[in-house]
């Protein structure tokens, strides 16, 4: 293609969005900023401070703490070079970024625990699909600074609390433990013992998983590694005291708080910070088999549930973090959840949104000294909190009380050049399409009178 052409298409083509992100127009800001609201709201009650970390971070935050192997780590990190050569990236993830503001700002030395709240946009270069994009945003919770297994029931139980109360009524909390580094050494021989006896069965994924990350092994959805996978020993066989006595009392605590949950002795989570328990938040209830949702359970076998959904969020306890980082081990769980995909299942139920004012008045100005004066107008009804709409740019009045109508706003103030002269208002009813003119300065008590 010459030059000429590809900039006449380029002058045709009108530039997008990257692929993988959206712009968020009004409506479904709203939803965000309910989903937002009611975790940070929740959080606050339940004793979660604040914190905003940076979007873009020191890239070698993620390569210690995530593991070389991960996809994310692998592929998935938007990389920015800074201009004095550092090697910084967009934040795939929260855990990491709280772990260092925690240890960067002294936190350690606080009393403990440290219990932390944020949202905002990550970052992961993945194919976008159902449910996956490029930018996500997501709502945090971190414990830093506990090991009981109190710290796992607070957060399940707020993130529970939050999706149940945006409408999203029928959660599934998914729960596993995958032991620590003593436990999970013993485990992960034991697996790759099984594996290795099938090798050439398996997906290229698990053929790749078995040299990089064996746990990741449980977590293939792929049908041809089914049959293996549902054979593999399982992780409760080889669980060390502390791990099983610490799995038995998050159990304990969920059931004490009634938060019913379900194990899933295939859940595995990526990050190699893991440690312990970890859980994700499901949508529906799913027919796992051979589950119990009673303490004995942990004795028992778990299988792969078929279908999964897409998870709404995820967590887990972290306890060797801190170290990754150089520093002593700092007991720490958190969770995530995905907002875009509650955002989807919001607008799916047609759920409303709790911030969105529908407009109660229409303001019609007609003629430019109107337009000057409507802006003291506005501010009155501002002051009042009387939500207003209006539009700036149509001058007739027939196009201005169209559009009040299809907005279905029951009432509409109308100022022309006559009333802007005297200083007056028309207020008309909407449905009895009466009207009376009022002082402006009256305006606000009779549509207050009216409006009651
Ligand atoms: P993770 O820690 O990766 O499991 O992420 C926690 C939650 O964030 C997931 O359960 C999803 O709901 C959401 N999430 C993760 N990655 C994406 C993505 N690429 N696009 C949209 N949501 C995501």
């Amino acid at each position: 293609m010459s030059a000429k052409n590809v900039n006449e298409k380029q002058k045709k083509q009108p530039i997008q969005t990257p692929k993988g992100t959206h712009d968020i127009l009004s409506d479904e800001y709203f939803l965000y900023k309910t989903v937002l609201d009611k975790g940070e709201e929740i959080a606050s009650y339940y004793g979660f401070k604040p914190i905003q970390t940076p979007h873009l971070e020191k890239e070698e935050l993620f390569t210690t703490t995530l593991g070389e192997t991960t996809d994310v780590v692998e592929k998935e990190m938007f990389k920015v070079k800074g201009k004095e050569g550092d090697n910084l990236v967009l934040r795939p993830e929260g855990t990491a970024p709280i772990m260092r503001a925690y240890l960067e700002h002294g936190m350690h030395t606080l009393p403990q625990p440290v219990m932390l709240q944020y949202q905002g946009s990550f970052f992961r270069h993945e194919r976008p699909q159902r449910g996956r994009f490029r930018e996500f945003t997501q709502f945090g919770l971190e414990i830093l600074g506990e090991k009981r297994a109190i710290a796992e029931a607070t957060i399940i139980q707020v993130m529970t609390l939050t999706l149940s109360e945006l409408g999203i009524k029928q959660i599934t909390v998914r729960l596993n433990s995958i032991g620590d580094k003593e436990c999970q050494g013993n485990y992960k021989k034991e697996l790759l013992k099984h594996y290795k006896k099938d090798t050439n069965q398996l997906c290229k994924d698990c053929q790749r998983r078995i040299k990089t990350n064996p746990l990741r092994l449980l977590d293939c959805k792929e049908e041809k590694c089914a049959e293996i996978k549902s054979g593999a020993p399982q992780m409760v066989n080889y669980f060390c005291s502390s791990c099983k006595q610490h799995f038995k009392e998050v159990l304990e605590s969920l059931e004490t708080n009634n938060i019913p949950y379900t194990l899933d002795s295939n859940l595995v989570r990526g990050f190699d910070y893991y440690s312990k328990t970890v859980f994700e938040f499901f949508e529906e209830e799913e027919e796992l088999e051979n589950i119990d949702t009673k303490n004995e359970v942990i004795k028992k076998e778990g299988t792969m549930a078929t279908n999964t959904p897409l998870a709404l969020g995820g967590g887990g306890r972290y306890d060797y973090l801190s170290k990754m980082l150089g520093r002593r081990d700092i007991p720490a769980i958190g969770a995530g959840l995905g907002v875009n995909r509650i955002v989807q299942i919001m607008k799916e139920r047609k759920l409303e949104p709790r911030h969105k004012k529908n407009p109660k008045v229409f303001l019609i100005q007609l003629g430019s000294f109107a337009k000057y004066k409507s802006l003291n107008i506005m501010e009155m009804l501002r002051k009042a909190h009387i939500s207003l709409q209006q539009s700036i740019s149509k001058d007739s009045i027939k196009g201005q009380l169209i559009l009040a109508d299809k907005l279905n706003i029951p009432y509409v103030l109308i100022i022309g050049q006559k009333e802007a002269l005297e200083n007056s208002i028309i207020i008309r009813n909407m449905e009895t399409r009466a009207q009376e003119t009022v002082p402006i300065e009256r305006v606000v008590d009779e549509l207050k009178s009216i409006m009651q």
